[in-house]
């Protein structure tokens, strides 16, 4: 049994008071207690923004990397040691704007990694400029006559790109995200769980009350997480409806063989446990040099 103060550094977190951070912090910490994970077979890799921190509050093995180098840090360490559950925290300029070359190869590959993402759709640490996932007209710092662009569609990117488990979750539902972050972890292969995540200090317009007037459980309308087509029409529901409607939930799950199952190297025995003092050499020198 692992109790939730297992997991917990003696860090003490320094975000804004009410910020969406700390419910996603909590779930994953609930999550990994509540599946028995204990902190010597768990690596968590964070980013660079406001979640970066995550690696430093979550009591595992952590890795804080470059911005936009969650998953490719991530991959190093779930291919060296298998045995690892690997988890990826990330904001969305992280994953979805400096990052989103990694996540769309992830996705293909079928990692068996869990990456969430902090999305409270504009840049947090830098103190509110707009991010990819800002909505068409708003007004942050670096666009104060409103966003031109239209926002990335994530969750419509991953199931396009061959994810195997797509979900979103919101940080004013801490029970609803800490089942959805169980879920992704015990999903052997690429889980994205999208966080809708309130940023108090800098996006005026994605408040609680917002969220509060349009998001619904999606599985409990009786959304079927196996229908790609229904998944992938689900995922533009918020833009489709002019953000009326913002489905929550498990979009789209299917199984597949992983990346690390396929992979010859490391078939037979993790990459860790090869032995390295008995490699001969001498062939491979001969050719080279
Ligand atoms: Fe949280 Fe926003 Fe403050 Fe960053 S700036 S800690 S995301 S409330």
């Amino acid at each position: 049994m692992v109790d939730i103060m297992d997991l917990t550094t003696a860090e003490k977190p320094q975000w804004c008071p009410g910020c969406g951070n700390y419910g996603i912090l909590i779930a994953v910490k609930n999550a990994l207690a509540n599946l028995g994970r204990e902190s010597h077979n768990v690596a968590v890799v964070s980013g660079i923004g406001c979640s970066g921190k995550d690696s430093h509050y979550i009591r595992t093995y952590g890795f804080e990397g470059l911005h936009g180098r969650v998953l490719p840090v991530a991959t190093g360490i779930k291919l060296a040691n298998r045995k690892l559950t690997v988890i990826g925290m990330g904001g969305d300029g992280d994953g979805y704007g400096i990052g989103l070359n990694h996540l769309i190869h992830s996705c293909r590959r079928n990692l068996d990694i869990t990456y969430i993402v902090h999305n409270n759709e504009i840049y947090g640490l830098t103190t509110g400029q707009v991010s990819p996932t800002s909505m068409k007209g708003m007004k942050t710092k670096s666009t104060p006559h409103g966003v031109i662009e239209m926002p990335i569609h994530p969750l419509a990117l991953a199931i396009s790109s061959d994810a195997t488990f797509v979900a979103r979750g919101y940080t004013g539902n801490i029970q609803h995200l800490t089942k959805l972050v169980e879920e992704a972890i015990s999903h052997k292969g690429f889980a994205l769980v999208d966080v809708l995540q309130v940023c108090p200090s800098w996006n005026k317009v994605n408040t609680p009350q917002w969220f509060k007037e349009r998001i619904y459980d999606m599985n409990q309308a009786g959304h079927d997480p196996s229908d790609k087509l229904r998944a992938y029409e689900k995922a533009l529901e918020d833009v489709m409806t002019g953000y009326e409607k913002v489905p929550i939930g498990v979009f789209y799950r299917t199984e597949r063989s992983t990346y690390g199952d396929e992979l010859p190297q490391i078939k037979d025995a993790e990459l860790i446990e090869h032995d390295i003092m008995n490699v001969d050499m001498s062939k491979t020198l001969a050719e080279h040099i």
